[in-house]
């Protein structure tokens, strides 16, 4: 049996687990993430859109607040990552394009362009015939759009890759074993034992294990955290040099009540996203899942039907049940949440790194006041009262 001692273990090693332990061990934290596959999660899957304005919605706008501290930090939490790696992340200045094929979603934008002017976003309303001059490959019956400058892309697989070897570079052990429970005593979290049968003794234990992260065994039913998993399907397509360019930014619909988007990465890969579905932890890619999101994406740009489809996948976003994350110290001494994040996940990445390096290094453990709403216990009180 092996036994290792750190300052923080980090249990999950995606892209919320990996910057926490990388700002972390910035911080002079000797920090370990126990993942069997750390670097994939659902980034592996995620389109990486950064839509803080083009995915507002109403009931949301605090957590908007937190969107948009989180993509005004992007430019340069890509720049430090890359100098200390080496890597890309696919980060693109492209801006959306968000558009109505018929009457009704044509209202509905409208009604969404005037919220989102009301908080002081900047989307500028577009006939559809502008739209198609941005971009001509748009089906001819687009009745107007959203233009949003502010909403880029970044490739989550690469952003992924690179917050794996900034944490490795900064000293972060990766322990490539599942946490089969986490260890109290004394009322306190003590660390985790391994499915490998290492124990690992850690002074902060932050459980940051996606949409997992509410059945680790070993924490107590009212301290868990209340996220359940959401299942997307997406497909990727390949844009041979013949079609380029294919689209110039990001493309998105709601189609019959679906959300259809195209994402068009800089190294001519498409991503076309994505589903919502509620069944559990199954990631099954399904016949209906992929006829619906071609189907919808060929309303809205006909041309996609010519390109190579080169992958189909599923991954399931950690979602909270106000849709935001639950992040900072738990009712249980030692045990710290970054959790929940649900469809924002890469969006809220640079934030999350900054607030989980500030409650672990600061005296108090607080939560600084700009993600003072997004506290983990915020559920707490309702739990138990439903356990009771
Ligand atoms: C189809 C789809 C499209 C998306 N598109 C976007 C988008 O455009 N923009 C955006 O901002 N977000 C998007 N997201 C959301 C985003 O991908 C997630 O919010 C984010 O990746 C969650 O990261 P995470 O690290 O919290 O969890 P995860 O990525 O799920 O990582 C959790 C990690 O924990 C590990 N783990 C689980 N159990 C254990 C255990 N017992 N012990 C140790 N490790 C464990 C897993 O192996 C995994 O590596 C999308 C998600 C999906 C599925």
């Amino acid at each position: 049996m092996h036994t290792s001692k750190h300052d923080v273990l980090v249990i999950g090693g995606g892209i919320i687990g990996l910057v926490t332990a990388w700002r972390a061990a910035q911080r002079g934290l000797s920090t370990a993430v126990a993942d069997p596959a750390p670097g994939g999660g659902a980034a592996h899957v995620a389109a990486g859109m950064l839509a803080a304005v083009t995915e507002l919605q109403y009931g949301e706008q605090t957590l908007l607040d937190l969107n948009l501290a989180s993509a005004a930090r992007y430019p340069d939490f890509t720049a430090e990552l890359s100098a200390a790696t080496g890597l890309d992340t696919g980060y693109r200045r492209c801006g959306t394009l968000a558009v109505a094929l018929d009457a009704d979603d044509r209202a509905q934008l409208r009604d969404l362009h005037a919220f989102q002017t009301s908080l002081g976003l900047e989307a500028q309303w577009l006939s559809g015939r502008d739209c198609r001059r941005l971009e001509p490959l748009l089906a001819p019956g687009v009745r107007g759009g959203l233009r949003v400058e502010g909403d880029h892309q970044v490739d989550p697989r690469r952003l992924a890759a690179a917050l794996l070897r900034a944490a490795e570079l900064a000293g972060v052990r990766l322990l490539r074993s599942a946490v089969a429970r986490v260890e109290c005593a004394a009322d306190r979290v003590t660390g985790a034992v391994l499915a490998d049968g290492t124990v690992v003794a850690a002074g902060r234990t932050v459980l940051a294990a996606g949409s997992e992260s509410g059945r680790i065994a070993g924490v107590p039913a009212d301290v868990l955290p209340p996220v359940r998993p959401v299942k997307g399907q997406i497909l990727r397509l390949r844009i041979p040099p013949t079609h380029a360019p294919f689209l110039s930014r990001t493309v998105r619909a709601v189609v019959r009540g679906s959300h259809v988007y195209l994402v068009p990465r800089e190294n001519g890969e498409l991503v076309l996203g994505a589903t919502s579905e509620e069944f559990g932890w199954d990631t099954t890619v399904t016949a209906g899942g992929v006829y619906e999101l071609l189907r919808d994406a060929h309303e809205l740009v006909p041309g996609i039907t010519e390109l190579p489809l080169t992958e189909t996948l599923a991954g399931l976003r950690p979602a909270s049940p106000d849709n935001a994350p639950l992040l900072g110290r738990t009712a249980l001494d030692g045990l710290l949440l970054a959790t929940g994040h649900h469809r924002n996940g890469v969006l809220l990445t640079p934030v999350t790194g900054d607030v989980m390096a500030e409650v672990l290094t600061s005296d108090t453990g607080e939560l600084p006041a700009y993600a003072g709403a997004f506290g983990a216990q915020r559920f707490a009180a309702a739990r138990q009262e439903q356990t009771v």
